[in-house]
């Protein structure tokens, strides 16, 4: 039996109306909670849903669901898995439009963008769907006598709990069930209350087409994330999100001695190399860094350039964040929508105001596309600090919003330790006319992904790329083929006696 048929997984509702969504358990949608607003963010009268904060009775409920179907759904076959993945990424696909359309209202992140990130889930779903085969057969070790073996199987965990941020919910959801689905786990899904709407609807969509219970859905917030963390039958949590919260989560998951996967935020420096063409550096950073508003955990932070070209960089880069558009999410001229919540929209106001009171020069650029829309939403135009120094607040600390510092280096072994010289280490990236210049410098730099002339968009297909963070910027891997071992765990088999054929 599947949980939810298609129609009931994405209702209709009529134009200007909210869009009610109970937390999905054990296949049925259950209203129960306070009710949260989801609010739009470029318009503060626009309630585009309504979810309900759910604690530790849902989990519970959640949780039993999800243990009473996970070993029937383990012993699914790994073709079976990959069928069904593959069902899912047809509907996420069926479906895109209408999912772009609602998350970019509750995120505020530029449609175009958002319905990018739609088609991503899917092709998330069909790569993972690829690199089943293979993945999750046993090995054999003969142990030379007769009737001598070890064999070595992967083993899903059961139930997982994945928690996910707000700022690219779908596809961050999509990296985390996509894998944990294949390797065989039945997923209990927290969402963020900053964007639950889009990604409870690509949950259900999965979910119809899973048997009922193996996805299940609990929105709320930092309740029902301990109560994840606290229950023995949840045997692994993965979580995305900032640092601050993954310290909670481990402490409390360290209580309960439960492995963790961790995406964290970075700090991704962007090293200019002194023959690197300019102006195509500066459209690929400015497309990276005033993404969904510098919302991105892995987008260009901070810019590197040798001193002598540093001003004729600030220069490029400045006009081309001068023709970002910023306004409504929905208006197909906006390239930047408005920032997420108060808080986000408070921080980087009042980092700019300390970064302009430490005497650096803040520019203030981009166009705005409705001026009479602003004072109705969290909007802020793009900044550039042209010279910031490496000590600097906002070249130290991950600022996460569109205000970006360039920093002039000395030599490249200067701009190497620089980059290194942070507690994040996720994304980066190298820009030169000469790659082998380039790679040379990337083999130096700590992160999980080097980008050699871009960052953000690996020309070869971000599906083989493994995605995580050195140092504070996470623990384990997501996406590409590993991403499914993070979710698998080993279990042998020492097969003495047993026949040839059962191992
Ligand atoms: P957040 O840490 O505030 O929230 C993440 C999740 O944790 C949400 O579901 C939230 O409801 C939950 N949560 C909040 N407070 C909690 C608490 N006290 N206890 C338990 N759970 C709690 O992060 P955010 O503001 O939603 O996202 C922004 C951060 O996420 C940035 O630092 C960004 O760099 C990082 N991020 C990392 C990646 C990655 O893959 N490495 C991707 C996107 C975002």
């Amino acid at each position: 039996m599947s949980a939810l048929d298609t129609a009931s997984a994405f209702p209709e509702v009529r134009p200007g109306e909210p869009l009610t969504l109970g937390h999905l358990v054990g296949g049925a949608e259950r209203r129960t909670g306070t009710p949260i607003e989801v609010r739009n963010p470029g318009r503060h009268d626009e309630i585009v849903g309504i979810v309900f904060e759910g604690g530790a009775a849902e989990v519970d409920e959640a949780v039993r669901d999800a243990a009473d179907v996970a070993d029937a759904w383990a012993a699914t076959s790994p073709a079976e898995r990959e069928r069904l993945l593959r069902e899912a990424a047809d509907l996420i696909d069926a479906h895109a439009d209408r999912i772009a359309e609602l998350a970019a209202r509750e995120n505020g992140s530029a449609l175009s963008i958002v319905r990018a990130e739609t088609g991503a889930c899917a092709i998330s779903f069909r790569a993972i769907a690829d690199a089943l085969a293979g993945r999750l057969e046993d090995e054999v070790y003969d142990g030379g006598e007769r009737g001598v073996y070890v064999r070595v199987e992967r083993r899903p965990y059961g139930v997982v709990g994945c928690i996910v941020p707000w700022n690219a919910p779908l596809i961050l959801t999509a990296n985390k069930l996509a894998p944990a689905l294949a390797a065989g786990n039945a997923v209990v899904l927290k969402p963020s209350p900053n964007a639950p709407l889009g990604v409870t609807i690509l949950a259900r969509l999965v979910a119809s087409v899973l048997p009922a219970g193996v996805v299940a859905v609990v929105n709320g917030g930092a309740d029902a994330v301990s109560a994840l963390i606290d229950d023995p039958r949840v045997r692994k949590l993965s979580f995305t999100g900032g640092g601050a919260t993954a310290r909670i989560v481990l402490a409390r998951a360290a209580a309960a001695l439960k492995p963790v996967h961790l995406e964290l935020g970075g700090n991704d420096p962007a090293i200019v190399l002194a023959d690197a063409d300019l102006a195509a550096t500066a459209d690929g950073i400015v497309a990276s860094a005033f993404r969904r508003a510098g919302q991105v955990c892995f987008a260009v932070k901070r810019v590197y350039v040798p001193r002598e070209r540093q001003a004729e960089l600030a220069e490029l880069l400045s006009e081309r964040i001068d023709r970002l558009r910023v306004g409504d999410a929905l208006d197909p001229t906006v390239t930047m929508g408005p920032l997420n919540n108060a808080m986000q929209y408070r921080r980087i106001e009042e980092l700019a105001e300390r970064t302009a009171g430490a005497g650096r020069e803040v520019r203030e650029l981009g166009q705005v596309a409705s001026p009479e829309a602003w004072p109705q939403g969290y909007f802020l135009r793009p900044r550039l600090v042209p010279d910031a120094a490496s000590d600097d607040e906002l070249v130290v600390e991950e600022q996460f919003g569109p205000i970006l510092p360039v920093v002039g280096y000395a030599d490249e072994a200067e701009a190497v330790a620089q980059a290194n010289a942070t507690p994040y280490g996720l994304a980066s990236s190298v820009w030169s006319s000469d790659p082998e210049a380039a790679a040379h410098i990337a083999g130096r730099i700590e992160a999980g992904v080097t980008f050699i002339n871009s960052h953000l968009f690996s020309p070869a297909g971000s599906r083989w790329i493994p995605f995580g963070g050195w140092k504070q910027s996470g623990m384990g891997w997501e996406g590409s083929p590993h991403g499914i071992d993070e979710y698998l765990q080993f279990h042998s088999v020492d097969a003495q006696g047993l026949a040839r054929s059962r191992a």
